[in-house]
Order: C-alpha cells, then sequence, then structure tokens
C-alpha cells in the first residue's frame, strides 16, 4: 500500500487534536504494538498482539501474557531472571515484612490493652449515675 503520511503515522486518525507530544507518543507505541514479534518459543517473527498483554505467535500457536503493548517489558525480564536464580532479589523486600510484623505486634498490644479498660470505665460511669 501507498504511504499514506508521512510522518504522524497512526496517530493521524486524530487530525490536528491533541497536541504533538502527546500524538507522537501514541505512535511510538502503536508501532510497536502492531508490529510483528519475534517468538520466544520458536524464534520466528510471527508474535502479534491479541489484546491488553495477550501475544500469540501465528508460527507455532503459543499464547502468553506480556507487556500491555510490548511482548516482553524489562521489569518482566528481571523478575523472570530472579525467578530463574540468576539475579537475586533485592534485599528491601526482606526487611519489609519484618518491621510489620513488629508495627502489627504493637498496634495489637494496645488494643488489647485498651479492650478490657473501656468497658470497666462505662460499668463505673453508670454505678455512679
Ligand atoms: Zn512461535
Amino acid at each position: 500500500m501507498a504511504k499514506r503520511t508521512k510522518k504522524v503515522g497512526s496517530a493521524g486518525r486524530f487530525q490536528a487534536r491533541y497536541g504533538v507530544r502527546a500524538r507522537s507518543r501514541v505512535r511510538n507505541v502503536e508501532l510497536i504494538q502492531r508490529a510483528k514479534h519475534v517468538c520466544p518459543n520458536c524464534g520466528h517473527q510471527r508474535i502479534k498482539r491479541l489484546s491488553t498483554s495477550i501475544w500469540h505467535c501465528g508460527k507455532c500457536g503459543i499464547k502468553f501474557a506480556g507487556g500491555a503493548y510490548i511482548p516482553r517489558t524489562e521489569t518482566g525480564q528481571n523478575i523472570e531472571k530472579m525467578l530463574k536464580g540468576e539475579v537475586e532479589p533485592p534485599k528491601v523486600i526482606e526487611e519489609q515484612p519484618e518491621e510489620i510484623k513488629k508495627e502489627e505486634k504493637t498496634k495489637s498490644s494496645k488494643q488489647e490493652e485498651k479492650f478490657p479498660e473501656e468497658p470497666v470505665k462505662e460499668f463505673e460511669d453508670k454505678g455512679e449515675k
């Protein structure tokens, strides 16, 4: 097919609306989103986007969840490495649950102390009136 637009590409449907920057961002995302990507299973360039984050290979038929607009995101690849054990997960994740547990213990102990005191005060008030 003949090339319809010189530079706006898929964002040409917005005509003059929404500003140059927003339109160029849409174009850059949609170029990647609509392109055929290399299949991680068979290696052919046949991966197409079926829906948000769902990608399908027309050659080998593999269907997998990836990024919303890219088959594999940088974050997803980092997590895959952590799951394989190639990279150790950051230590921050291990430290967080201990702090939360300590906070929960202090909160729960405070609540336990308050609950028995409150009904006793009510009884004393009623007795005085
Ligand atoms: Zn494939």
